[in-house]
């Protein structure tokens, strides 16, 4: 049972500003620095990064470069520091101004690519106890992800069993360019440990820049950020057609801040080709549209969508599910201004799906803090 709910501090649900509840399925922490985690590790270790000089080296994501425009907007940055390092900003901006009662705290953090697969285990086990103890148990309204050690699917199993019993943790992070593809056996330790513990897989935009996306290395941010979605593609391929959802039929993998209106071109193609030569994957048995749609999610920030009217309705129309899609602020990433983070009208049935229907189906730890019941209006 998690810290909150043996305190009896669930907080209630309240309506947002778009009228439904509102679970927010990404928001960013950052650790500040390296400093700010070394409290976290034993002596062992600290003494080893300061013999390295590792807490002079900034560990930042090369996919998420704090002082682009992208990663923080304006108003969402704090006066010093990386965006995503002050609590009460994410108090005021992500939480109480768009009146949102639940939010799943994200850290798209550097140590998850070390090549030393100690060290990568030991900073991962450091930060999520950062996590724990500098956010969650200040804030009762955030949830988090589980940072786990992306080259040693044997080390992140571990911590997933280690960090399960505090409830507050809500899903696993990975990232839309690892080391292999997802799909891969190398991988399924992990997916084995979240289906055992009820944690969806978030996969979230960001590379371990150990492999090139695609055919070789771009020279610039914004030819990586965009790549990002060719990155999701390829996950989308791999998970099914490696068998990951037969093996593991339990398991939710949702795709974060992928970008949403690329998915339904990619599963014609991937429908049609697989009528073709399904005898290759045997053990797909019904269309891969139809595993996507059981298994696969994704947050709403950014919605990449060209201008025109009835265009989020379009792409659920498309997929052929209104279950699929998750309410995101991407909360301090620069995607709009004010609080239209929603990509449909407040009327529209599909408003409450997104806002909180779809997250809280998604998330079994959410569904069991969140008693059934209607927000006082
Ligand atoms: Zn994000």
């Amino acid at each position: 049972m998690s810290l909150h709910a043996e305190l009896g501090q669930i907080p209630p649900l309240r309506p947002s500003v778009f009228g439904p509840p509102a679970i927010d399925c990404d928001v960013h922490v950052s650790v500040p620095t390296i400093r700010s985690i070394m409290p976290y590790l034993d002596d062992y270790w600290r003494q080893n990064f300061e013999m390295r000089g590792i807490p002079m080296t900034s560990w930042n994501m090369t996919s998420d470069p704090p002082n682009a425009p992208i990663s923080g907007r304006p108003d969402w940055r704090p006066k010093a520091g990386k965006p995503g390092t002050d609590l009460n900003l994410l108090r005021s901006k992500a939480l109480d101004d768009f009146g949102t009662s639940f939010a799943i705290a994200n850290c798209v953090f550097g140590g998850v690519a070390m090549h030393s697969e100690d060290m990568a285990a030991v900073v991962c086990r450091a930060a999520n106890d950062w996590i724990a103890r500098e956010w969650l148990d200040r804030e009762p309204r955030l949830r988090a992800s589980i940072i786990v050690p992306l080259n040693n699917p044997e080390m992140a199993a571990e911590e997933i069993e280690q960090r399960a019993g505090d409830k507050r943790f809500v899903q696993v992070l990975m990232l839309a360019m690892g080391e292999q593809l997802l799909g891969k056996r190398h991988n399924w330790p992990i997916y084995r440990a979240a289906e055992r513990f009820g944690l969806p897989i978030g996969v979230h935009a960001g590379s371990l820049y150990h492999q090139p996306p695609i055919a070789g290395w771009g020279s610039h941010f914004l030819e990586d950020y965009v790549a990002q979605a060719f990155g999701f593609e390829n996950q989308v391929l791999s998970l099914v057609s490696e068998g990951a959802f037969q093996k593991f039929p339990d398991l939710k993998v949702v795709f974060i801040e992928s970008g949403v209106t690329w998915l339904p071109a990619c599963l014609w193609r991937f429908n049609k080709t697989w009528r073709g030569v399904r005898a290759e994957i045997p053990w797909v048995r019904e269309a891969p549209a139809e595993l996507v749609r059981h298994h696969l999610r994704m947050t709403v920030q950014p919605f990449d969508e060209p201008e025109g009217g009835q265009r989020l309705e379009r792409v659920v129309d498309q997929l052929k599910s209104d279950e699929m899609l998750l309410f995101s602020t991407d909360f301090p990433h620069w995607h709009y201004d004010g609080t239209d983070a929603l990509p449909v009208a407040n009327s529209s049935p599909l408003a409450r799906k997104i806002l909180f229907d779809n997250p809280l189906a998604t998330y079994p730890r959410l569904s069991a803090d969140i008693p059934a019941r209607e927000p006082a209006q």
